[in-house]
């Protein structure tokens, strides 16, 4: 396998993307970003711009890609229900046609490869909180399932190519992650119920509010991917990266409301159709294989996420 000092991420001007760019070229990495604009922005990266190793490349993952680069993290992909239910097929083909091009990208260069999977693998889950060996109970049909198919389809992908090429591959199952530069219409419940407390709208609270998800913030994220790159040669994954503290979405409302303050009252909203009941990861693999586990407290990342909008807002 490569070795050398360069590294391409996809989907790199999204909300995680721009943060692992900012922390590799902070390692001295050169950088490639690679991203077609449909949910992040240039924005994301124009203070990257400027650096010598950094390159911003417009261009969609389903087409092939002809670049040299030692290390691939493969991140392009729509991650909010609004977003990927926006143009489901192309969601699809962004997982799947996306994951092709990427493995054989990482194939002719012999380049490592890790994949951005998701907790949506297990689907509406009746095993509680999910090991990386629970299969999942993931609706094939459904209004997610270009997303969560999409991503399990691209997971198959990337442990044939294992199997069949001996690629040096990577997959990390990330679980609700937030923090500043979010989109702020994407409709993700962090982003709404900040949005909505700082204008002083109500806060739109689906069913009633008792489903649970678990919010690492994205330093800690970002942490977990640069440290599952740098793990020996058979380490494989899938291995889940999150923070283990679960909240109600009613709980998560109440400390938004705490933070910013002002005059929003709690509505609710009908339940979307496939929205999991409950979901916390299991790290006892990610603390052992990479020695991670989150330190940022829902406290302190929702500051920091509060004072982003604010100044977005402002702007
Ligand atoms: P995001 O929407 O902010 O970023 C995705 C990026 O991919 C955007 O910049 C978008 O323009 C780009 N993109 C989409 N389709 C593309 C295509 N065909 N070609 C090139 N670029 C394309 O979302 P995010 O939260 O930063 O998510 C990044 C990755 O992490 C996604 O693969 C997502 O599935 C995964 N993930 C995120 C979370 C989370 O909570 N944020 C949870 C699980 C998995
Ligand atoms: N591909 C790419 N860049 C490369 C090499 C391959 O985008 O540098 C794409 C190309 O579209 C190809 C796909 O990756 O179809 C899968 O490549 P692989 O070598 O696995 O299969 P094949 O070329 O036989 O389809
Ligand atoms: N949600 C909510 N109000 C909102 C947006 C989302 O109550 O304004 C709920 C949503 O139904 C889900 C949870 O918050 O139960 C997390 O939603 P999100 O879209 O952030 O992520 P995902 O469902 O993919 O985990």
């Amino acid at each position: 396998m490569r070795e050398g000092n360069s590294v391409l991420v996809t989907g790199g001007a999204g909300f995680l993307g721009s943060h692992l760019c900012e922390r590799l070229l902070r390692e001295r990495r050169d950088v490639v970003c690679v991203d077609n604009f449909f949910t992040g922005t240039r924005r994301n990266v124009e203070h990257l711009l400027g650096y010598r190793n950094f390159e911003l490349l417009r261009h969609d993952v389903t087409f092939p890609l002809y670049v040299e680069t030692d290390q691939i993290y493969n991140l392009a992909c729509p991650a909010s229900p609004v977003h990927y239910q926006h143009d489901p097929v192309q969601t699809t083909k962004t997982s799947v046609h996306g994951a092709i091009n990427m493995l054989g990208l990482a194939k002719r260069l012999r380049a490592r490869i890790l994949q951005a999977s998701t907790s949506e693998v297990y689907g509406d889950p009746e095993v509680h909180p999910q090991t990386e060996s629970y299969w999942g109970r993931v609706n094939p049909i459904g209004i997610r399932s270009c997303y969560d198919e999409g991503k399990r389809c691209a997971e198959t992908l990337f442990f044939d190519y294992w199997r069949q090429h001996r690629l040096e591959i990577k997959v990390v199952r990330i679980f609700n992650t937030y923090g500043p530069r979010m989109h702020p219409s994407d409709g993700r419940v962090v982003s709404n119920f900040i949005v909505q407390a700082l204008k002083g709208h109500d806060i739109t609270i689906y069913g009633d509010g008792q489903q649970t998800r678990s919010f690492c913030y994205v330093d800690d994220l970002i942490d977990a991917l640069v440290r599952t790159m740098a793990t020996a040669p058979e380490f494989t994954g899938p291995v889940n990266a999150g923070n283990p503290v679960e909240f109600t979405m009613l709980a998560l409302a109440e400390r938004v409301l705490k933070l910013v303050g002002g005059p929003s009252k709690l509505v609710f909203k009908p339940l979307p159709e496939d929205d999991p009941k409950q979901r916390q990861p299991d790290i006892t693999l990610a603390r052992q294989a990479l020695g991670w586990a989150p330190k940022v407290t829902l406290e302190d990342g929702l500051k920091e996420t509060v004072a982003y909008f604010r100044d977005l807002l402002r702007s």
